[in-house]
Formats: C-alpha cells, structure tokens, sequence
C-alpha cells in the first residue's frame, strides 16, 4: 500500500480524545502538525493540547465524515471504534492502523483465530454463547479458565476466572454477562507478563522497542520496567519477531503493543500472545524519556509515512514508569521533588479510583 506522505503543517486527526490522544497529540505539535482531535466528551484531556476539537460520537456519521474530510491523515488512540465509524473515517482521509487492523483486534475471537493463523501459540480458546457452548469448551479446555467478553474488555472488566474446583452455575454464568458474546480461554499459568511496543512504517520498515515486563494491580497497569528481568535474549527476541509478524500480517502502518505472558516449564521459557492492542500502549510511556524517539514520534511518523526513528534505549539505561492511579496523582509535589523523576499529568478532573491520573518515569543508570 502506498501512503501519501504528510507534511508538516498539515493536519493529523486522532479519534479518541483520551490521554494517549493527548500524548500523539503533544508529540505532533513537536513536529509542526496541526492536530485535529474528535471524541465525545466535553472534557477529554486531549482537547487542551490540540489545535481543533470536535465533540461528537462515535456514530454520527456526518459529524466523522466532517472530521476526517478536514485533516490529510487520521488515527486513533483505541481499539473499540465500531467498523461503519472506520468506514466513514477511512473515506476521508487515510486511515493508520488501518480498520482491518481495528476489526481483527477488537474481537478476542477474530484476534486469537488470526494469531494462531500464523503459527503463533495464544492460550486454547473456545467461542461460547450459551450454556452448552460453555460446557462443551470448558470440557475441551479443561480447569481454570477465564470467561471474557469477545469485545470491549478492558484492565480486566468483563472477565471472569472459573476456578479448577467447585460446581459451574452456567446460567447464572451466563446471565452475568447480559447474552455478550463470549470466549473461554485457558488459564495461562505465567510466570511474568511482558509486551513488545513497535512501530510499522509505511514502507515496511520495523523498529520495537525493548521488552517490557509489566506489573498489574487490580488488573490495571501498575509499573512497567525494561528492560524485562529474567528473560533470556532469545525468548525477547522471539517476542519481537511474534510482534513483527503480526505487524506485516496485518499491513500495519503505526505503533502496535503485543502483550505477552512469559511461561516458564521444565527450566524452558515460551511466549504465548494475550492481547493486541492497535494503538500507542500504557507499557510505552516509558519510551518519552528512555527511549531515543517515543513510541507517540514513533506513531506520528509512521501514520504521516516519515521515517522511523531510533528505537533504541535513552543510553542504554534502564527505566521504570509507575502508573499515577485515582488519589496517587495528588502526591504530584512530592513527586517533583525527587531527583530524575519525570512526571507526566493528563488533565483528568475528578481522581476516581482506578482512573489513570497520569504517570512517573525514572531512568537508572
Ligand atoms: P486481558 O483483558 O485479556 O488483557 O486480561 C487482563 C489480565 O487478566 C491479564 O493481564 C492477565 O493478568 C489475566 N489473564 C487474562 N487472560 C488470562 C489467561 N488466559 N490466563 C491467565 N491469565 C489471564
């Protein structure tokens, strides 16, 4: 596929007015773009930095087709974008990811069915809409499982363990989740989760950056560090390649993060793929300070068809990026005052628990 290239000057529109909107955006603003940000709520924090908002939902059709008829590239900072708004944005402007990326990512099944399609190991899985659908692939798949929502899951919402013991109350199982399409999938007894963030250029070309190992609590991202301990070079290379061939799979052009869980049997270690995201990725903050181009300059270029940049570590240096969680954000001054310590804040009003307020990045020499 060939991509126009985009000049400076000209106009990226990003869809999603979130705090990864607002960090494409900042990182646009450094090369010259003009950013034109479109989501529905009045107090998005990627509003503030942009030079034209548009407050719209998500299926207005003529309010996207305005949109994306008035900037030269268009991308988006989340995956759950429903395919007529991809459709719609797609006929304006050049879309990166392009929606077959965003159809193939937002659905557990679509995704796990593609990426074992290419060799690459996942976690078993069945797709699960009633009660029989639920024992079949509990007794093909067997105990501990996780039962997930096939769309729209996020930091753990709309998923459910179904332990190795105790008796399956499949309707009530069922009734939990209001008739959603389902997937079951094998619990993945992991050691570490770990992710590869990368970029796609245009012209094919490939630059990821370090393994991360990453930290949750309350299914949320806690900390990231990089690079990841304890894996062997070979299996973090094995990650990046997994990422790769996704990347081209997928004609991506932008920044992917592909996270992985880390198994380790028999004293050998395995990567087996849990989730694609098709955008910049929490686990990629770090890269703003410890990396030689962020993984937000890395987006820009690749959507705008420039070449990518060095993504290689901020002198070799390690890095830790902590998550400011709800009321961890009001320690902003305390923050400030440890030395090295770069704070990021996103604009967010109210601290709700769990909200991601903003985050701290620290290099270690
Ligand atoms: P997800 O929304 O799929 O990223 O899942 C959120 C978190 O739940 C993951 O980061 C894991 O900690 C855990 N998890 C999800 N799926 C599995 C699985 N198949 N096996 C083990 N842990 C899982």
């Amino acid at each position: 596929m060939s991509v126009r290239t985009v000049e400076p000057g000209s106009t990226l529109g990003i869809v999603g007015g979130g705090q990864l909107g607002r960090m494409i955006a900042l990182a646009a603003a450094r090369y010259g773009l003009k950013v034109h940000v479109f989501a529905p709520d009045a107090d998005s924090p990627a509003f503030d930095v942009a030079a034209r908002a548009t407050r719209g939902a998500y299926d207005d059709a003529e309010a996207l087709a305005r949109f994306a008829g008035s900037v030269d590239v268009v991308t988006y900072e989340f995956e759950n974008i429903p395919a007529e708004t991809a459709a719609i944005l797609a006929s304006g402007a050049p879309l990166h990811p392009n929606a077959a990326a965003l159809a193939t990512t937002q659905d557990r099944l679509a995704e796990k069915t593609f990426v074992n399609g290419l060799g690459i190991p996942t976690a078993p899985f069945r797709p699960v809409d009633s009660g029989d659908d639920l024992d079949r692939a509990l007794a093909a798949i067997g105990r501990p499982a996780v039962l997930k929502t096939r769309r729209f899951g996020y930091d753990g919402k709309g998923q459910r363990m179904i332990g190795r013991e105790g008796a399956v109350d499949r309707s009530s199982i069922m009734a939990e989740f209001g008739g959603a399409p389902l997937i079951l999938e094998g619990f993945v007894p992991f050691e570490r989760e770990v992710s590869v963030v990368a970029a796609r250029g245009a012209d094919g070309s490939f630059a990821a950056f370090d393994l991360c190992e990453n930290e949750h609590r309350d299914h949320i991202l806690a900390v990231t560090r990089v690079p990841a301990s304890g894996v062997a070079p070979e299996t973090a290379a094995s990650a990046v390649e997994i990422a790769r061939r996704i990347a081209e799979a997928l004609d991506y052009v932008g920044v992917l993060a592909v996270e992985l869980f880390l198994v380790r049997e028999n004293g050998t270690e395995r990567v087996v793929v849990n989730e694609i995201a098709p955008r910049v990725h929490n686990s990629g903050h770090w890269t703003i300070e410890g990396a030689l181009t962020s993984q937000f300059d890395q987006h820009v270029r690749a959507v705008c068809g420039w070449p990518l940049g060095d993504a290689s570590r901020t002198g070799g240096m390690a890095v830790e990026m902590h998550n400011l969680i709800g009321d961890e954000a009001g320690g902003w001054a305390e923050i400030l005052a440890r030395p090295g310590a770069h704070l990021h804040l996103y604009g967010k009003g109210e601290a709700r628990p769990g909200r991601k307020m903003g985050h701290v990045t620290r290099l270690i020499p």
